[in-house]
């Protein structure tokens, strides 16, 4: 399970030159294709002449500028929570906030297919772990009825897209358990901020479910947003509470304040361009669709993450380099990534693909699997 880094030599988009060759991209989390867009660009570049690279200090010594405020500011109305705050990463995010709700004494539940970033922030809080199956709401709620204890405080986590399957949580469901039972729910939404939702909001309908029923929303800027940070969205008290207690927020380098006004641009582009998420669906479909008719074997996901498990490690790395070698870049997916004996393709897409590309996908995934049969 050796890893091995790849130099891409080429900005992130649609083709990426890779080792000196150019390749049709399909497994970046650009979805909506903005990291290499010419506003965010210049949004960024002009923000540096402003506000110069580095922010010198964490927000709470000297380093929380206008443009973090703003972003905060803009982030809270997106996603219609009383207020935001803004983290250098998404894994900083998720650990610094489980470890800043949590201790000794409490309880946390998690998805077995959470993000290693909610399972680290459970482990280091020092709660007492629970892993329940995927998506298995009643194997929760069981777990969560055996930890009665008055007294101590209970977290359900869970992603909002699965990052490796590309399905999405059963949202509703854990609303309604969380209500019932008393305990709080936090939801990363990582891959689907910008992708799914009216205006990109995300798998959390705001209009529908307030921080009464997702006290803790994460999103995070690497991906859809195509710039890099994340943010902890919900209650006055729980933001409060961050900035006093999060040591993930507190002890950390602000991020550079010419990232959060390129991130403020991203947004913007997120709620105005809904063309974006229209293609990305229609690609989706048309992946979908041509797959079924190879007979490839997808997972149940209408997201732009579309897997197709493989199974042994060392099959899924030869397709991969047999996919490459017909210019399309899908890296393997391998344990501990993913559980034993699914390694996988994992394919993305993206705004800026084309519909030729999705072609040249399938037929380079035809050509591999008719050589896997013969
Ligand atoms: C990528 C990812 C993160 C980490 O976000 P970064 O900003 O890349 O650190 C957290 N949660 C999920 C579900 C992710 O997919």
């Amino acid at each position: 399970m050796y890893r091995q880094r790849r130099v891409v030599e080429s900005p992130m988009g649609r083709e990426i030159v890779v080792d000196s060759r150019r390749l049709l991209n399909f497994c970046s989390n650009d979805y909506l294709c903005l990291a290499s867009d010419p506003r965010v660009v210049s949004a960024f570049r002009e923000a540096a002449n402003k506000w110069g690279v580095g922010s010198g200090a964490s927000h709470l010594i000297c380093g929380h500028t206008a443009v973090h405020e703003e972003l905060e500011e803009h982030l809270a109305e997106f996603v219609q929570r009383p207020r935001a705050l803004v983290y250098a990463s998404g894994y900083a995010a998720n650990v610094g906030v489980i470890n800043a709700l949590l201790t000794e004494g409490d309880h946390v539940f998690e998805d077995r297919l959470n993000h290693a970033s909610l399972l680290d922030g459970g482990w280091i809080s020092r709660a007492q772990f629970h892993w329940y199956a995927h998506s298995d709401v009643d194997s929760l709620e069981s777990q969560i009825l055996g930890e009665s204890s008055s007294g101590s405080r209970k977290l359900i986590v869970s992603d909002g897209t699965f990052s490796m399957d590309g399905d999405f949580c059963l949202l509703k469901d854990l609303i309604d358990l969380s209500s019932r039972h008393s305990t709080w729910l936090m939801i990363d939404d990582a891959h689907s901020m910008g992708v799914t939702g009216i205006d990109g909001v995300g798998t959390v309908d705001p209009t529908k479910h307030t921080t009464d029923d997702v006290h803790v929303l994460i999103g995070t800027f690497g991906k859809a947003f195509g710039t890099a940070g994340a943010f902890v969205a919900g209650s006055d008290d729980l933001i409060e509470t961050m900035i006093q207690r999060s040591r993930n927020y507190i002890f950390t380098t602000a991020m550079p304040s010419a990232i959060a006004a390129a991130t403020l641009c991203s947004l913007h582009i997120v709620q105005q361009e809904g063309w974006r998420r229209d293609r990305l669906r229609e690609l989706v479909l048309r992946f979908r669709r041509g797959a079924e008719q190879l007979g490839l074997q997808l997972m149940p996901s209408t997201s732009p993450i579309q897997p197709l498990i493989v199974g042994l490690p060392e099959e899924t790395l030869r397709i991969s380099r047999s996919l490459e070698e017909r210019g399309c870049l899908v890296t393997a997916i391998r344990p501990p990534t993913v559980p034993d004996g699914t390694s996988r393709l994992r394919i993305t897409l993206t705004a800026g693909h084309r519909v030729d590309d999705i072609d040249r996908l399938l037929t380079a995934l035809e050509q591999t699997a008719r050589r896997r049969s013969s």
